[in-house]
């Protein structure tokens, strides 16, 4: 009935991955007359945001968002405009909450018992077709076709996540981090910001806004342009419960392909493809527990990562991407409103039913692969191009090596640190409330040497590690995990030495130069907890 959660990866780390500055994207290649024929405006939607007010499409500057939020803000009562935070470098990150009440306060709204969309544009800064659509959309739902959907769906957008990538034009933050691989270490201020809010609404479904380069790699291997409008992928960790994942292909994936092949526009799953000009294979996006889309899936809502054509081409057929992003996102809320209360109790029993999964933890896997045939298009002459590639497949994981899940996971230093960071994804914990000598697993583990790929979409692991039972001394107050909560996915990945997002691993809980033991023990028997969640 369940996968397995997968701990360990083939590719490798977050937080240590951060500090270097990625390059820029290759900016401004220019598209043939015939490639672009094949990429019109989309007639017959409308798009109200500071883009489309001039007869050609411009870039959108933070002070043309404010001013366009303030102003929406002041026109409907069902919009409130708020602030998540702000940058590195000082720009507010807004946050509107859209109800039919016009509510603000989060509390409040979570009570209304509707499901919460949590819509996220622009985390990469230099993709900015979806942070205008969400402009668009604000637009629609507070004043425009979609306003009605409000009585039946509570939505939360968030434009800009990276209001400073976008000033600079770059994908990562002004710390040089990925953003969209920080979501479990929770290191960046902007991402933090983002989680604290939810943790304040929690998301029933969210859905993440991006574009994908269209020539690259692609034409580096594959001598094409990508061809597909948007591209498409749901959580694919292996512990989430089928149950969810089961939600989002029977619910969302053909609502969402219907609605957009209605105005022709074609869909296709989300691959990426590796740095080595050598390596001719494509991944499906990977399993990363930090990954944006993965980690809103372990927390137990629909995720979904949505991509359109647009990296590196500046600004061409920019109407047809952010009218992509705004017709998904418009079908993504009709499908939530048709059916509230069905989708809210489908929602808790996949939720249920990662609280109650025993099954072993994946410490290492392979990807199943196999042929698909790429939709591309020749930079010249426009034509249509497939090509036949060897696909990667997250959805195919097969375990090499596995562990037992323990109850729940003992960290008897740097508790407050990783209690904090666990609670802004819904992890609960408790405390010993006295000093207790009891029998667990601890982990011998072994650093390895750290390589840092900015592009490896699982970065790579600097530990592994070995468990063997043992009886501890637990001290008064250390912080105890349990894993029979609904976002366990987290838990084990967080907390498992080996997994590629690991808090030891990043440094969240120190290990000293010279010592092997962790600081972390794992809870095998019920008898053994040292507390329970309240
Ligand atoms: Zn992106």
């Amino acid at each position: 009935m369940f996968r397995r959660i997968v701990l360990g990866l083939v590719l490798s780390v977050p937080g240590l991955a951060l500090a270097q500055p990625a390059p820029r994207a290759p900016s401004d290649y220019r598209e043939t007359a015939a490639v672009l024929e094949h990429y019109p405006d989309v007639p017959g939607v409308r798009l109200d945001s500071p883009a489309f007010r001039a007869s050609d499409p411009t870039l959108t500057n933070q002070e043309a968002v404010l001013d366009f939020l303030t102003a929406l803000a002041g026109d409907s009562h069902k919009v409130r405009l708020g602030s998540i935070g702000r940058s590195i470098q000082g720009r507010d990150i807004p946050v509107l909450y859209l109800t039919a009440e016009g509510l603000d306060d989060p509390v409040a709204i979570g009570k209304l018992g509707r499901p919460v969309v949590w819509l996220i544009g622009q985390q990469h800064g230099n993709e900015p077709a979806g942070g205008e659509a969400m402009l668009a959309l604000a637009s629609a739902l507070a004043k425009g076709e979609l306003a009605p959907l409000l009585d039946r769906v509570s939505v939360v957008i968030v434009p800009r996540a990276n209001v400073d990538g976008a000033a600079n034009d770059r994908r990562v933050l002004a710390s040089g981090a990925d953003p969209n691989r920080n979501h479990l270490l929770l290191s960046e201020p902007e991402i933090a910001a983002l989680h604290r809010a939810m943790r304040s609404l929690p998301p029933d479904v969210v859905f993440d806004h991006h574009e994908f380069s269209v020539a690259w790699r692609w034409l580096e291997k594959f001598g094409g342009l990508q061809a597909s409008d948007v591209m498409i992928l749901e959580a694919t960790n292996p512990i989430i419960p089928t149950a969810l994942t089961d939600i989002e292909h029977e619910l969302y994936r053909p609502a969402i392909e219907k609605a957009i092949k209605a105005h022709g526009l074609a869909p296709h799953d989300y691959v990426t493809t590796g740095v080595d000009p050598a390596d001719k294979r494509v991944s499906l996006g990977g399993t990363g527990a930090d990954i944006a889309r993965n980690t809103f899936g372990l927390r137990g809502a629909v995720s979904y990562l949505i991509e359109t054509r647009g990296v590196g081409i500046g600004l061409q057929s920019y109407q047809r991407r952010v009218a992509t992003h705004y017709l998904l996102a418009k079908a993504v809320l009709e499908t939530t409103a048709a059916d509230p209360a069905g989708l809210l109790k489908r929602l808790a029993e996949a939720r249920k039913a990662a609280t109650a999964d025993r099954s072993d933890l994946i410490v290492s896997y392979k990807e199943g692969e196999r042929h698909i045939e790429l939709p591309l298009i020749d930079p010249q002459i426009g034509a249509a191009k497939p090509t036949k590639v060897r696909l990667v497949d997250s959805r195919d994981i097969r375990p090499v090596a596995v562990r037992a899940r323990p109850l729940g996971y003992l960290v008897v230093r740097d508790g407050d640190a990783v209690a904090e960071r666990l609670a802004l994804n819904e992890v609960g914990g408790c405390r010993a409330p006295k000093a207790v000598s009891l029998p667990v697993e601890a982990y011998a583990v072994t650093r390895l040497a750290a390589r840092t790929n900015r592009e490896s979409i699982n970065p790579e692991q600097t530990l592994r590690a070995e468990v063997k039972a043992t009886t501890i001394d637990v001290p008064a107050g250390a912080l105890y995990v349990p894993m029979a909560q609904p976002a366990a996915g987290i838990v084990a990945a967080a907390l498992e030495p080996d997994s590629s997002a690991s808090y030891l691993g990043a440094g969240v809980v120190a290990l000293g130069a010279g010592e092997s033991e962790a600081p972390i023990y794992r809870v095998m028997s019920g008898t053994a907890a040292p507390c329970r969640l309240p």
